[in-house]
């Protein structure tokens, strides 16, 4: 592609440069894109602001918008084929996860159609006579948006359907790793009717495109997805400026299954929990505590179960764990996995990379003996590998599930009403699911406590992170009262 999407059209870069993705699993080269630079960013951000101040997306009616949003949506699932593809080569993630993935998309785009029209403010009549009290919900203007490489077009639509349901317009910047269904994704937006500038897309790295738009003066909001470390830099850089700011960052997130669980039922959750994405998803169930008088038992029934993942070539419909996206990440697991043999946690399953002749494949794999103060216990590793932890009583696994600066998601199993409220009230995190594992809905909040991040996407309070309220307070009929 080679260029940015910039004011409704296809543009090259400032520096003319461009870099290559790179397919984790083929290692061969997938497509070219612009090199983005701080000037292409301060373009798009012009561009998102002559679109807002005096474009016709924010003055449109919520129907019109939820109309556009709605064929964004079919025209999404109508090139499901060449975006899934597109996504697992730049991933590296299994197709046929690719795919529900997309599906996914279509929901999270139709949901958000919902909100362009039933977004709106308060209205207050009991102030006194002849006085009413108006809030109302306005956009809040031009939106950063910053994604990362895991879950591409899924999670720039957790973002941008809802930013634009309520008439703000954006600057994109994708990961450098995926940019390719992001910048696809502005074109069918285009095709369905988005004017030019409500939607920019620029490509490139971190530094400087994803420095230099949080750090715009011009823009309203920033929103952000990926590393707490970069999470951080980016509040920062929207904290000078004085610019509303949303985060989702990672988790460590415990999976606790009860002695009086549906153990049946468990397994394959518990296996799907921390493999699914190669464990590069921030609800990754990485933390598995199991309650002592079942731990063997249990632990011996995920062994069985993991060794059967299919890995491999993410384009076979067969397999579940495609590759590791790049060295970087996958240097990171070896380290971690070194870290757990170190720290005295046992290995039960893995630990290696699988000699491939391309790309890069890793083991699904198993620790047990893990201790809470143990790195691979507490620290984000988004990889495949699974860090299994004992406790004998609610109490103990409270505090276990506690013991982290994250506080993303949690799964409790247990056929014991009271063990699963006593869980969901005193675990500190944005997401419990109570017997099931990482299921999603756009109907519901999404979003962390701790260095999990601020703030919530999806649900009907998403569209809060995207509007201003202003008040108006009015008087009827004749007016009464003096200050002299
Ligand atoms: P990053 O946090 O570096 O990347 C996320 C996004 O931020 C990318 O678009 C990236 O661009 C961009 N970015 C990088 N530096 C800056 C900056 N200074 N200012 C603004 N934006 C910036 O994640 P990584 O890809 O490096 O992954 C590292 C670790 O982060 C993973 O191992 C995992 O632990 C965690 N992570 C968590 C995710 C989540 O879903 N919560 C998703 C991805 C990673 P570019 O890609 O061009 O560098």
């Amino acid at each position: 592609m080679g260029k940015h999407w910039i004011n409704g059209s296809f543009v090259r870069g400032a520096t003319r440069d461009f870099f290559t993705t790179v397919s984790p699993a083929h290692d061969t080269t997938v497509s070219e894109y612009a090199l983005g630079s701080a000037d292409d960013v301060h373009q798009a951000v012009k561009a998102a602001r002559k679109a807002f101040d005096t474009g016709p997306w924010p003055r449109m009616t919520g129907r019109e918008r939820a109309n556009i949003l709605i064929d964004i949506g079919h025209r999404i699932r109508a090139q499901c084929d060449e975006l899934a593809h597109l996504e697992t080569l730049e991933s590296g993630k299994p197709i046929t996860q690719a795919i529900d993935e997309i599906n996914a998309t279509v929901d999270l785009w139709h949901y958000a159609a919902t909100l362009a029209r039933h977004t709106s403010g308060e209205a207050y009549n009991h102030l006194g006579e002849n006085k009413i009290g108006l809030v109302m919900r306005e956009p809040a203007g031009v939106v950063g948006l910053i994604t990362p490489w895991n879950f591409p077009l899924l999670i720039i639509s957790q973002k941008l359907p809802y930013a634009l349901a309520v008439g703000c317009t954006a600057v994109v910047k994708p990961s450098e790793l995926t940019p390719g269904t992001t910048l696809k994704l502005a074109t069918i937006a285009h095709e369905s009717g988005v004017p030019p500038g409500v939607i920019n897309v620029v490509t490139g790295f971190g530094d400087p495109v994803g420095k230099s738009l949080s750090e715009h003066a011009d823009l309203d909001v920033i929103s952000f997805t990926g590393s707490t470390e970069v999470g951080r830099q980016v509040a920062a850089a929207a904290g000078k400026n004085l610019k509303r700011c949303s985060l989702e960052l990672g988790g460590k997130n415990p999976h606790i299954v009860f002695a009086d669980a549906d153990l049946d039922a468990a397994v394959d959750p518990v296996v799907f929990g921390v493999y699914f994405n190669m464990g590069e998803c921030c609800n990754s169930g990485s933390r598995l505590l199991l309650e002592e008088s079942i731990a063997e038992e249990f632990t011996q029934r995920v062994l069985e179960l993991a060794a059967k993942v299919p890995v491999g070539d993410p384009l076979s419909p067969e397999v579940k764990v495609g590759a590791i996206i790049n060295e970087a990440q996958l240097n990171k697991i070896n380290q971690y996995v070194e870290s757990g043999e170190h720290s005295g946690a046992r290995l039960r399953l893995g630990g290696q990379q699988i000699p491939t002749l391309n790309g890069r494949f890793f083991e699904p794999t198993i620790f047990d003996q893990a201790t809470p103060d143990m790195p691979i216990a507490r620290e984000e590793i988004f990889g495949p590998v699974l860090s299994i932890i004992t406790f004998k009583s609610t109490e103990e696994a409270i505090n276990i599930a506690n013991d982290t600066n994250y506080g993303l998601s949690a799964g409790v199993w247990t056929t014991n009403v009271d063990t699963a409220f006593e869980m969901s009230r005193n675990i500190r995190a944005g997401t419990i699911w109570i017997n099931c594992f990482m299921e999603g809905h756009p109907e519901l909040p999404f979003g962390g406590y701790n260095d999990s991040g601020l703030g919530r996407e999806l649900g009907r309070f998403s569209t809060d992170e995207f509007t201003e309220l202003k008040t108006i307070q009015l008087h009827t009929g004749i007016h009464t009262g003096s200050w002299l």
